[in-house]
């Protein structure tokens, strides 16, 4: 049943907070069996208690993703659960914004290893078993920040830049695994929580006055994941109506 639509084991990054949360309760509602990961586990543990309090199919475990060993532990943990990976949501992510000036290299590292080395130990632990199946979908949150760059956001900006460019060689590569980019603008989230610099985060804050939510993003994913096998959904762009 691991392959018919609507009942798919789907593993999430990041599922503590914000998209990967919105998602894992928009794929459990279409009754698809979620596998959820993130630092925090207090937190992942309660989404996914929820999950299931509402009739759905939901397991957890810790994960950084920014360690190769806690990434393979984690779709080891979902596929000795179910049995097989369906789909993985690589949606973990960080945006610790800065100008570049300010130097904050620590935190230019923690984007590359958060954001593009997490998405990458994504792919290669799935990647194998997926081929082994013969069948599989890799589902890459990037951003509109993966499309334009803008003062602060450089190095958030690479980071998404090479998720999209990650998607499109793995896409090129894979004639079973199917591959999808979702790129959200701005949506609300505890994403702009990680801005040190003040003056920063009150900018970002005050454009986030006209964000979405969450769940708009999960409306995405689940459509790409819920397409038949032979159509891959290459990449969704959603944005607020009066983003620039
Ligand atoms: P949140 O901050 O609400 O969620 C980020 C998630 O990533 C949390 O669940 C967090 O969990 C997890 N995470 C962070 N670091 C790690 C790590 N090392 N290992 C595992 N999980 C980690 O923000 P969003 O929901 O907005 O962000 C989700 C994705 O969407 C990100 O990739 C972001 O770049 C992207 N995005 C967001 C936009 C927005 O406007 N909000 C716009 C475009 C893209 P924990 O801390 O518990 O580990």
């Amino acid at each position: 049943a691991g392959t018919t639509p609507g009942g798919k084991v789907v593993l999430i990054t990041g599922a503590s907070s914000g998209i990967g949360e919105a998602a894992a309760r928009r794929l459990a509602a279409s009754g698809h069996r979620l596998f959820l990961g993130a630092r925090r586990t207090g937190r992942v543990a309660a989404v996914a208690g929820e999950i299931e309090a509402a009739g759905g199919v939901a397991g957890h475990h810790v994960l950084d993703v920014t360690d190769r060993d806690s990434v393979a532990a984690f779709v080891e943990a979902a596929r000795e659960r179910y049995g097989r990976v369906d789909v993985l949501v690589n949606n973990a992510g960080i945006m610790p914004l800065s100008l570049l000036e300010a130097l904050e290299v620590d935190a230019w590292d923690r984007m590359i290893d958060v954001n593009l080395r997490g998405v990458l130990y994504g792919i290669a632990a799935v990647l194998p078993l997926m081929r082994e199946q013969g069948s599989g979908h890799v589902v890459n949150v990037a951003s509109t920040s993966g499309h334009r760059v803008d003062p602060t956001a450089a190095v958030y900006s690479a980071t998404k830049f090479a998720v999209r460019a990650v998607s499109e060689g793995l896409r090129q590569e894979s004639r079973d695994v199917r591959v999808t980019v979702i790129t959200p603008g701005l949506v609300s989230s505890e994403l702009t929580g990680g801005i040190t610099d003040r003056g920063v985060r009150e900018a970002v804050e005050g454009l986030m006055e006209i964000a979405i939510p969450a769940a708009a993003v999960g409306e995405a994913i689940a459509y790409a994941v819920g397409q038949p096998g032979d159509v891959d959904v290459s990449e969704i762009v959603v944005r607020p109506t009066a983003q620039g």
